[in-house]
């Protein structure tokens, strides 16, 4: 601030995570995105919530707050599924887990009126608020909490991806106007419009499975920006009111966000304190869409980036690898070339595009909708082009793939599986069939496992003919509302026989807030048919399921790391490629070395 002669900020940030400047991460985003638009920003990172040492650091900001966790739910980053505190924290300098308070969008909200009263509007954002915008189910208390925007005392929060809502905000400030009733927001008010579909009342949540159901069905079917209607939930004599999501973003406003000046690497004070473990995969990974139609019931992107994919133009894309080069840590690799699940790039249902998401059907389960022109052609163009690239010697495809999709693709499946194994598998491809069971299967929202098969063996077959030695690895959740012990010994039997493997990576289920799935742990109820649902709620009993596909020195995904569990609440399958080149993979190292 001093060398630029600035006396106050506009807008500061604060985050859960420690700093780093590169699109994936939301607040660089929203840092840039503003400051794009000539406000001046400051952030805060990971500050003491005890004491006033970091918070005071940068004084008060002219127009607002803007307060998020960070990259993953809080609880989830320091919580694993079984309840135990975790040890590791990938977005924290040095790897340990000391630097991120329980609950941090409260936290954080709590130590700026702490030491600065009356002060300007504190905006919350990221994705703990955006789970957590309406009366949820909470794991951890075991219960159903209120919108996160009365216990955190803030101004506004902002759902979903922020850049366009935050502006707004911005904007009408700086103009000296209120920021109430900006698309994409969330706020308090004492009286409710009159086109606003009320949802049950926070009280009745509580107290009621039925109306919590309800209550989450109406919440997602208003999640599409072409149908949604404004929400309201009375919370004791106040309500909470949702205003509609702002619309998806042209791929214009995508490909200009993605060329701002990201510095692309963590904060020199950041690096000065150890290792960034999240770094490694992030820095010189290229983001090619958002959204996702996969809809799988423990996901929470449908509600958190919408159900529509948005993608970048292959020229956008191929700038940014291209620009790479001038970087002193590029060492040519690429680790990803994806979104949250990366073979949805390049096509749309235009039914979708004009009119909105189906509320009464899926997209892709229980099979493929005809109207889906599932092509794979634009996105296998794009990795041979990415891979062309002068100064590249390496791109990978690390995020999660639908083998299902590749398979209903009988034009261009087969040709974009001869570009994937043939030149972007880092020694092993990461699946996701989370299950074997029909019935569990069902209640994750995913087709069986005949697909999975047909991948598996194009997949060996390929890799034969292009005499790579390359194999596949399989991520499997236990615990699942509906998975039993039996379910757990079917699931060891496919994977011992079909797959040929013991699996490595089994993750106990964590019911995250915004998703079917733990609408369904909370209530014990088939929130699709309305029927009882055998749910594993004790400790020892998830253990056991885990185990039995495990083992028990299994001491795999979220018992090491929160990035295991981030796919609960992201979609993203955790590990990666770092920038090296070498695959990060979950699982003890005896566990590898066996199999
Ligand atoms: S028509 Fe089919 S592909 Fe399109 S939104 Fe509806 S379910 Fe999805």
């Amino acid at each position: 601030m001093r060398s630029r002669g600035w006396e106050q900020l506009d807008v500061i940030l604060v985050t859960g995570d420690a700093y780093i400047d590169a699109p994936q991460i939301g607040v660089a985003l929203i840092g840039r995105v503003l400051e794009r638009a000539g406000y001046r920003v400051g952030v805060i990172a990971q500050p003491d919530w005890n004491t006033d040492s970091d918070i005071l650091r940068l004084g008060e900001p002219r127009l607002f707050w803007g307060v998020t966790a960070g990259s993953v739910d809080s609880m989830v980053a320091n919580y694993t599924a079984l309840q135990k505190p975790r040890r590791t924290d990938d977005y924290t300098p040095g790897g340990k887990n000391t630097r991120r308070p329980d609950r941090a969008g409260i936290a954080y909200s709590n130590l700026i009126r702490r030491f600065y009263k009356n002060t300007v509007p504190i905006v919350l954002g990221g994705l703990e608020a955006s789970l957590r915008r309406v009366a949820h189910y909470d794991y951890w208390t075991d219960r159903i909490r209120r919108s996160i925007l009365f216990d955190a005392k803030a101004d506004i929060l902002v759902y979903g991806m922020g850049e366009r809502a935050i502006l707004e905000i911005a904007n009408l400030l700086n103009d000296g106007a209120a920021p109430d009733a900006v698309r994409g927001t969330c706020v308090i008010s004492r009286t409710v419009p009159e086109d606003a579909l009320i949802l049950p009342a926070y009280d009745e949540c509580a107290q009621d499975h039925t109306a919590f159901l309800r209550m989450f069905r109406l919440f997602y079917d208003n999640t599409d920006p072409v149908t949604a209607r404004p929400l309201a939930q009375q919370h004791g004599d106040r309500w909470l009111l949702q205003h509609p999501p702002q619309p998806f973003e042209t791929q214009e406003e995508l490909d200009a966000v993605h060329a701002l000046p990201f510095a692309r690497d963590a904060h020199p004070i950041a690096k000065r304190e150890g290792e960034i473990r999240a770094l490694d995969t992030i820095q010189f990974s290229l983001q090619t869409h958002r959204g996702c139609y996969g809809e799988c019931n423990f996901c929470a992107i449908a509600v958190h980036e919408g159900r529509r994919v948005r993608w970048r133009s292959e020229e956008s894309i191929l700038a940014e690898a291209a620009g790479f080069g001038k970087h002193p840590a590029f060492k040519g690799i690429i680790p990803d070339v994806g979104g949250p699940t990366a073979n949805m790039y390049g096509y749309e249902c235009e039914k979708k595009i004009s009119k909105g998401a189906c509320t009464d059907k899926r997209c892709v389960f229980p099979e493929l909708c005809r109207q889906l022109p599932v092509d794979h052609s634009r996105y296998t163009d794009l990795l041979h082009r990415l891979r062309t690239l002068p100064g590249i010697r390496h791109v990978f495809v690390a995020s999660g793939i639908r083998h299902d999709l590749v398979m209903d693709d009988t034009r261009c499946g087969m040709q974009f599986m001869e570009e994937l194994v043939g030149h972007h598998v880092s020694g092993r491809l990461k699946l996701a069939p989370d299950h074997s069971d029909p019935a569990v299967l069902s209640l994750m929202g995913k087709g069986g496992t005949e697909a999975l098969l047909d991948f598996r063996e194009r997949f060996f077959t390929l890799s034969r003919r292009f005499g790579k030695r390359q194999f596949l690895s399989y991520y499997f959740i236990a615990a699942y509302p509906g998975s039993e012990e039996r379910h757990m010994l079917a699931l060891r039997e496919f994977a011992a026989g079909e797959l040929a493997v013991e699996p490595e990576q089994v993750q106990i289920f964590t019911p995250t807030p915004g998703t079917w799935a733990s609408v369904m742990y909370h209530t014990g109820l088939d929130p699709f048919t309305g029927k009882p649902l055998s749910v594993e709620r004790g400790l020892r009993g998830k253990r056991r399921q885990k185990e039995i596909l495990a083992g028990r020195d299994g001491k795999t995904g979220s018992e090491r790391s929160y990035a295991t569990d981030v796919r609960h609440a992201t979609g993203k399958i955790p590990g990666g490629i770092s920038r090296s080149g070498k695959e990060r993979t979950s699982g003890t190292r005896g566990q590898r070395k066996k199999k």
